[in-house]
């Protein structure tokens, strides 16, 4: 007797990174930061007191304390996952019944149907226009016509670094009776959070993550936060260990470094600054082979008349970026790393020209 694997694992796309060597890495978003010696010390006495032979604390009080305190929360409107990623998955298996419909817009980040998938939720695809922007009348329209359980998107939008503004979030949020998943994976970059709103709407779930601006990808931390309820109920049916106990430590020494988070911040908006500057300029110089996007995020995502060819040039000089289509999402790097890869667009540009 032959076992035979579930359909839906047959059909499901394993999500994968990009693998291989790179001098410079732009590909993943991850934060170009490294801790400081003295936030290394910190991390370094935290493990060290890790009662290692004990579950960790189920709720994760203290980071989730300090997370609160950060963004000036109450503690009863935050969880604390695996990363966000692990949040995801713990709201489909939990929060919809299999053949609950739900709503992505494409493109926006790829986890939210891959769940989906697992959960045997049906999704429903939104194509944003050739700008990338989102069709907030259209979006509500679909969600409640097609009565779905759930819509998700990321806000500032991983892949297009545009942004909806609060104001227009809160429209979608208060026009449709789906829960709304709203990614903040990136508003650590932006200031057009509803962190602070999370009571006044009784369908709202936002995600956070410490892999980004807080240059943790590492530990796997991330939060939701939503209204007491939803809260309640997301703590009772995630596992009960989802936040081991190393990370607990590590994300505490890190969260009570409130400076360095903060100047990390503006570091990461500085250099991802230049990045944009920089390839306006390329833009300029090459007007119809690439477009660059707006961002309010540590990336910037361009169109290319020939991002194929331009990817294998940055990955033929050992610097990775994100290939999607005909577009690039380029996470912004040190100085250094950013004017590397400025400088192969520009030879890869003029060496087009010349064909
Ligand atoms: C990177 C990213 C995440 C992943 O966060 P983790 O906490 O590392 O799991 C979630 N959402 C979006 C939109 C991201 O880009």
């Amino acid at each position: 007797m032959a076992y035979n694997l579930a359909e839906k694992l047959k059909k499901l796309e394993p999500y994968e990174p990009l693998s291989g060597q790179f001098r410079i890495r732009l590909d993943a978003n991850e934060s170009f930061l490294t801790p400081s010696p003295e936030l290394m010390a910190d991390i370094q006495s935290a493990i060290a007191k890790v009662a290692f032979n004990r579950y960790p604390d189920p709720l994760a009080r203290e980071v989730v304390e300090l997370y609160a305190e950060f963004h000036g929360m109450s503690l009863d409107n935050l969880t604390a996952g695996n990363g966000s990623d692990e949040l995801i998955s713990v709201i489909c298996t939990s929060f919809l019944k299999r053949g609950d419909k739900v709503i992505s817009l494409t493109p926006d980040f790829s986890m939210y149907k891959f769940y989906c998938h697992l959960t045997e939720n049906p999704v429903i695809e939104i194509n944003k226009s050739l700008d990338m922007e989102i069709d907030v009348e259209q979006l509500i329209e679909t969600a409640n016509k097609n009565n779905v359980a759930a819509i998700f998107f990321s806000n500032p939008c991983n892949p297009t670094s545009l942004g909806l503004k609060a104001s227009q979030v809160c429209e979608i949020i208060s026009n449709v009776k789906a829960l709304v998943i709203l990614d903040e994976a990136y508003m650590d970059f932006w200031d057009q959070s509803l962190l602070n709103e999370t009571d006044m709407y009784d369908n709202l779930i936002i995600l956070r993550t410490c892999s980004k601006a807080f240059g943790m990808a590492s530990i796997r931390l991330g939060f939701a936060a939503a209204n007491a309820t939803l809260t309640k109920a997301l703590t009772t049916a995630k596992s009960p260990y989802n936040v081991n106990s190393v990370t607990q430590a590590i994300g505490a020494a890190v969260l009570r470094r409130k400076d360095e988070l903060k100047k990390a911040i503006d570091a990461i908006v500085f250099s991802r600054n230049q990045l944009y500057k920089g390839l306006k300029e390329i833009e300029k110089e090459n007007g119809g082979s690439i477009k660059v996007f707006d961002t309010c995020t540590n990336f910037v995502f361009a169109k290319f008349s020939d991002a194929k060819s331009a990817n294998l040039e940055l990955i033929k000089n050992g610097i990775s970026v994100r290939l999607l289509g005909n577009y690039l999402r380029i996470t912004c790097g040190s100085e250094y790393e950013n004017s590397e890869l400025l400088s192969v667009l520009r030879t890869f540009f003029e060496k087009e020209e010349k064909k």
